[in-house]
């Protein structure tokens, strides 16, 4: 077992300590004694937290009185959770949401299924810009109420971490509120009395998503704007920066001029790339050693072995193939090529209009030749690593953040299989 205590009579300083787990799917980075297959599964055992961290994990006949609460005030005590012989993986990192938006576009998306392109839709000031319109409509407490309920649904499905992109202001005003409405989820979500403790929110903006209908033959007004007053102004806030590098959106130099100077004021970097054509956005990644890149359905294979020596995580989205129904993009591809590969929701009111990452996850092993344990792995360690997170989330290993997904299952191997209903019961954040 990973921690085992040095001798019987040390006790182990626990906030919450997890009994009776059947299957601990930890998907640690390091062998773990005793674990077996790919995922380094761990059976009948406990784990304990402290101060948010995974403290102690091992053998569940040793967890009955090695622990102890952090301090001797009254009232502060053990919190025990029991797993019931259940499955527990890592809780799922959706890496890549459009969360932050108002209205929804059900019209459109029967329109497409009629036969019109995102494209021409677009053409037509819809698309984007139909839910850029309500989101500057809406008020901070409907966005917030909306952001809120959405987060929720994630959870239920087993998501404890969720990157949100701004991108539907597309103005210093909307983006602005958009961007501190993302700051305060977390602190939010510990008031709300909701099923959830907690989740992680990574802020992400995304002012250059497309032309704001305003600055239409103002192209380089604009980029102005994003790049010498958004930029600055939105260090401090987000975590990264985005470009939508597309044809109908922002070209490669473009989408080059926006990330490096995001870069050079400490951003991180993350790119929607060549998702509708060959936008060249895989390489721009590479160039500029973006976290990563995302889409990815037109790259070359140059371009992702470029991706690659340069580490950046290659995040496939088939929530869009499934709406859009176009072709899945090729997760053998790029796992052959020994990529890093993340799976996300893209959850957005257009392209995929999903909170659900078991669906995801299912899409991938149904649509693009993924195993369990490729599919399992690309949501929660490589979505950490998508947000540069991988040494504080995404596997169970002591030392780790708390941030847990139980699940209704005796044997992770229903994950995938069992289809069509939520196979979690609850989530555990502890900061
Ligand atoms: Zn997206």
């Amino acid at each position: 077992m990973q921690s085992e205590p040095t001798s019987s009579a040390e006790h182990v300083l626990a906030s919450t300590v997890i009994r009776n787990i059947g299957q601990l799917v930890t998907i640690a980075q390091q062998p773990l004694p005793g674990a077996s297959g790919p995922l380094q599964i761990l059976h009948n055992v406990a784990l304990a937290v402290h101060n948010g961290t995974i403290v102690w994990i091992g053998r569940d006949e040793d967890a009955g009185s090695l622990f102890q609460p952090a301090t001797d005030m009254p009232g502060d005590s053990i919190t025990l959770v029991d797993a019931q012989g259940a499955v527990v993986t890592p809780g799922f990192v959706d890496s890549h949401t459009h969360l932050i938006f108002a209205g929804e576009r059900a019209n459109e998306f029967h329109l497409r299924r009629a036969g019109a392109s995102y494209g021409e839709l677009l053409k037509q000031g819809l698309g984007i810009l139909t839910t850029v319109r309500a989101t500057r409509e809406a008020s901070a407490e409907t966005l917030t109420a909306l952001a809120l309920a959405r987060l929720d649904s994630m959870a239920s499905y087993g998501t404890t971490t969720v990157e949100v992109k701004t991108g539907y202001g597309l103005d210093m005003a909307t983006e602005e509120a958009c961007l501190r409405i993302i700051s305060g989820l977390n602190a939010i979500e510990e008031n709300t009395g909701s099923q959830l403790q907690k989740m992680r929110i990574v802020p992400t903006f995304l002012g250059a998503h497309l032309l704001p209908p305003e600055y239409q033959g103002r192209r380089d007004e604009y980029l102005d704007l994003v790049v010498n007053m958004m930029l600055p102004a939105f260090a401090d806030r987000a975590r990264f920066c985005d470009v939508f590098c597309e044809q109908e959106a922002f070209s490669l130099e473009e989408s080059r001029r926006i990330l490096t100077r995001a870069k050079e004021l400490g951003y991180r970097l993350k790119i929607h790339a060549d998702q509708l054509s060959p936008s060249g956005g895989a390489r721009l990644a590479a160039e500029l050693e973006a976290t990563s890149a995302d889409h990815l359905d037109y790259a070359s294979d140059e371009d992702l072995i470029a991706m690659r020596e340069a580490g950046v995580v290659a995040t496939l989205l088939p929530g869009c193939s499934y709406t859009l129904r176009t072709s899945y993009p090729g997760a053998r591809r790029l796992l052959d090529l020994g990529l890093y590969v993340a799976l996300a929701t893209d959850f957005n009111p257009g392209t995929s209009y999903c909170e659900n990452m078991q669906m995801i996850l299912g899409l991938a092993m149904a649509n693009m030749g993924m195993t369990l344990e490729e599919a399992l792995t690309a949501t929660t360690i490589n979505g950490a690593r998508a947000l540069g997170l991988q040494d504080h989330i995404g596997s169970i290993e002591v030392g780790k953040l708390c941030e847990l997904a139980f699940w209704s299952i005796q044997d992770y191997q229903q994950i995938g299989y069992h289809f069509g209903v939520n196979l979690v019961s609850s989530v555990l954040v502890q900061n």
